[in-house]
């Protein structure tokens, strides 16, 4: 399936519909909807970047931050030639309520920039970044606005952002990003707290679906930070890992892929893919979604299970790595098919959870081992899911809209006890 047969969906509307009918099912007022709908602030820059060849280039960047009711707003960097405002919208409310689920204090915002990371050289992506930076300066800061990684960005673009944030404040000031390198402050168990988050959550959900790990399949879609990770922790529950994909297709093995070696491959192949990967029959992404499984897991990108092959996805459990997988028509025919959707703002928590430990660790001045990060981060996750399940069974709605319900009901708390002007 590619990107661009996709775009007429629109994030920001597939956001709005479960906004709209999670607040209907929940009895949710007008006033606060109408307060929560919309971002505080949406920043549009442009950045001049002098290339490696002497010519001047000019990005898109975006900064939108939802909500700071519950705390500084937190939320990735994207760097894709896809982002653009409607969908940095989407993904800054969805940062909104994803906080709010695992009960962490912050809000919600998420940033991008138009650009292709992969054909830029090392020394322009630390140009643009910077620049980002600086022109973001007066909005980023560790009490109000934290970004992280987030697609085609990683430690060291946060490298770059703390490095020109703490020299334009003159002063070290670690706790303004997170998924930073250990060196910098980051904390263990970062890189792969998505992933873990991931994996805690489907464990859960098969407990509920009493599937026994090892009799279960999975399919992971997209095998960048959450995707990999996930396939490795989940196969290391004991499930078999049937099917695994990236930007250059699928891969099929219904004896089983080992992730292992797909994660060496990916990390030795210059192209930094799965292009060239034989441990399994080539599928496109589009079949690979729909492949015979257990588990699905979505951990590429927006708008991968649509009304046009939600009927025939054969997975009994689909846990959401990425952010925004399925569009909104696609969820009453998964709900017909009884097929578990362990959302998003629940199950890709993990990372944002790490994030705030990394944030108190960087505040405290002192560092945690990564077995106290893991045991953290896996109770937060676990006490999510359970408190998200039984909103579910309460309002006999699916685990989607429950989580928004929850979401909905501490953000607008916050907001009826803050009031307005
Ligand atoms: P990444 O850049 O590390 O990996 C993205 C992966 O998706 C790559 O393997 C890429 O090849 C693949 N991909 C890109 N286009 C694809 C396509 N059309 N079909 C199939 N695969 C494709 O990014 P990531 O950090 O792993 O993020 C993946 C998703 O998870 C995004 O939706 C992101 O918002 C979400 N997410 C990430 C984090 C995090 O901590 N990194 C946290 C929460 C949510």
């Amino acid at each position: 399936m590619s990107a661009n047969a996709e775009k007429q969906h629109n994030p920001l509307d597939s956001m709005m519909q479960r906004f709209d009918e999670a607040a209907r099912l929940m009895g949710l007022d007008e006033t606060v909807m109408n307060v929560l709908k919309v971002p505080a602030k949406s920043v549009a820059v442009n950045l001049p970047i002098t290339m490696d060849d002497g010519s001047i280039k000019v990005f898109e960047g975006f900064r939108v931050v939802h909500s700071t009711l519950l705390g500084p707003s937190k939320g990735g960097v994207r760097y894709s030639m896809d982002v653009h405002q409607d969908e940095v919208k989407a993904l800054a409310a969805w940062m909104t309520w994803k906080c709010a689920v695992v009960n962490i204090p912050y809000g919600g915002a998420k940033g991008g920039i138009k650009c292709d990371p992969r054909s830029m050289s090392k020394g322009e992506l630390e140009r643009l970044t910077r620049a980002y930076t600086l022109a973001l300066s007066e909005i980023f800061g560790p009490d109000t606005d934290i970004p992280a990684p987030d697609m085609g960005t990683g430690q060291q673009e946060m490298a770059w952002i703390v490095d020109e944030y703490s020299k334009i404040k003159d002063q070290n000031s670690w706790g303004v990003v997170t998924g930073k390198p250990l060196i910098l402050g980051g904390s263990l168990g970062r890189v792969e707290a998505t992933g873990r988050g991931v994996m805690v959550s489907a464990r859960s959900a098969m407990a509920k679906l009493q599937m026994d790990p090892t009799q279960s399949t999975c399919v992971v879609q997209g095998f960048g930070n959450v995707g990999s990770i996930s396939a490795k922790l989940i196969s290391m529950l004991g499930v078999k890992i049937v099917g695994i994909s990236d930007v250059s297709g699928g891969y099929h093995n219904p004896e089983g892929i080992n992730v292992e070696e797909a994660i060496k491959f990916v990390q030795n192949n210059p192209k930094r893919t799965l292009e060239g990967f034989t441990g399994g029959k080539q599928v496109t992404n589009a079949e690979l979604l729909t492949l015979p499984c257990d588990i699905l897991v979505p951990a590429a990108m927006e708008d991968q299970i649509t009304a046009k092959n939600a009927a025939d996805i054969k997975a009994k459990l689909i846990v959401e790595g990425a952010n925004g997988p399925t569009t909104a028509e696609a969820d009453p025919i998964l709900q017909e098919k009884g097929i578990m959707v362990v959302p998003d703002i629940l199950a890709n928590a993990g990372g944002v959870t790490v994030s705030y430990f990394e944030w108190v660790q960087n505040r405290l001045g002192y560092y945690w081992t990564e077995e106290r990060v893991n045991r953290r981060a896996d109770r937060v996750m676990k006490q999510a899911f359970d408190n998200v399940y039984l909103t579910a069974q309460k309002h006999n709605t699916t685990l989607r809209l429950a989580a928004y319900i929850v979401a909905l009901d501490k953000v607008a708390a916050t907001f009826r006890i803050r009031g307005g002007f």
